[in-house]
């Protein structure tokens, strides 16, 4: 089943359940497909590469992994704190808002 979410890239986001829990950061990427999110610096992996001729050392390499975005929750600039979204229809335009204090998100709803 397919679920939908209200988060966008850049939207800063508090993870809620799992091994990064409580950590927060920027999205950096939402795959709608597999409904998960990158959130910069959260839930980081180490990727051991292969010496290959740009890098012929080889290493390892920090980067993130992604997290079901089930288990983050926008945090709302006003409330500071971890809350649910909610569409706003203002003029037509449908934007997202806080669902406590009812404070927009950004502006641009792309989906
Ligand atoms: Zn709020």
């Amino acid at each position: 089943m397919q679920t939908a979410t209200l988060l966008r890239k850049g939207d800063l986001v508090q993870v809620m359940v799992g091994r990064a829990k409580g950590k927060s950061g920027k999205v950096l990427r939402v795959d709608r497909k597999y409904e998960r999110v990158y959130v910069e610096k959260v839930n980081m992996v180490k990727r051991h590469l292969k010496p290959s001729r740009a890098n012929p050392q080889g290493g390892v390499l920090e980067k993130e992994a992604p997290m079901r975005w089930s288990n983050v929750m926008p945090v709302c600039p006003k409330c500071a704190k971890p809350v649910r979204l909610r569409h706003q229809v203002t003029k037509e335009v449908r934007q997202r808002a806080c669902g406590k204090c009812g404070a927009l998100m950004a502006a641009t709803h792309n989906v």
